[in-house]
């Protein structure tokens, strides 16, 4: 298998607002693409579209050769998805969360408390363990939902704002996670910070009004940036 996220054609409508406008690109194994743009671009839309967490009004996602919406068990097993703001069930702690994910995932015993404790360790929540999450500051809630994202190791992990609301040490950790995955995984990270592209993306997606503006690395768009400097912070 060539690429392991394909999307075509992807649209998506909210009523009168076409917040998504026909998106459509491929990303394989060791490929870290990065989703650049302004708020309300269609970023985290395109995201929840290509992971199946919604509907698109058009166009098809496939992740692995799964068909998100035709075969969304196989599809999702591949996959690990970070949604933008707070993990779920936030009355529950760290380690009953990520033992629940476990369990959605089909480990027991022994393999899920090893999971658990491997996911825990790489995102540093030895000492929230048992915190409920909503108790968190919003950086440990942002890793508690790292965690949840790698929790099986999976192929594909689309991944939005992974370093939102994270200090600069842990942005450079959670970079460094990123890039240490990056050579047998299709990754994909949306991110107002043009230094996390350079950082961490093989290519990059400039992101506006529901269109692709440009498509390259980060060197090349680094290089168009002049023009697109008004939707992009640096730090
Ligand atoms: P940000 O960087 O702020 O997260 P984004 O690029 O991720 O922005 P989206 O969240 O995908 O942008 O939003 C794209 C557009 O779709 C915006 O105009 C937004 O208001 C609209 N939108 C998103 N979700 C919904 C919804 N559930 N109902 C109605 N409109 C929505």
């Amino acid at each position: 298998m060539t690429h392991l996220i394909e999307i075509h054609g992807l649209v998506k409508n909210f009523g009168p607002i076409e917040a998504v406008k026909g998106i459509s690109f491929t990303v394989d194994r060791g490929e870290v693409l990065g989703f650049l743009g302004p708020n309300g671009a269609g970023k985290s839309t395109t995201m929840k579209m290509a992971a199946g967490f919604l509907a698109p009004s058009a166009g098809r996602a496939i992740i692995c050769g799964h068909d998100v919406e035709k075969e969304p068990l196989a599809a999702k097993r591949k996959l690990g998805y970070l949604p933008e703001g707070a993990p779920a069930y936030p009355d529950m702690t760290t380690a009953g969360f990520l033992s629940f994910i476990a369990q959605v995932r089909g480990y027991r015993g022994a393999e899920a408390r090893r999971r658990v404790a491997e996911a825990a360790e790489r995102l540093e929540l030895g000492g929230v363990m048992y915190q409920p999450i909503e108790t968190l500051s919003k950086g440990f809630k942002r890793r508690v939902g790292l965690a949840q994202a790698l929790l099986h190791d999976p192929e594909v992990l689309i991944l939005d704002e992974p370093t939102d609301g994270l200090d600069p040490n842990q942005k450079h950790q959670v970079r460094e996670l990123i890039h240490g995955m990056a050579r047998d995984k299709a990754i994909i990270i949306s991110t107002h910070i043009l230094e996390e592209v350079d950082a961490v993306c093989t290519r990059a997606m400039v992101i506006a009004h529901g269109t692709v503006l440009a498509d390259g690395t980060p060197g090349e768009l680094e290089a168009r940036s002049r023009y697109h400097n008004a939707v992009f912070v640096r730090g």
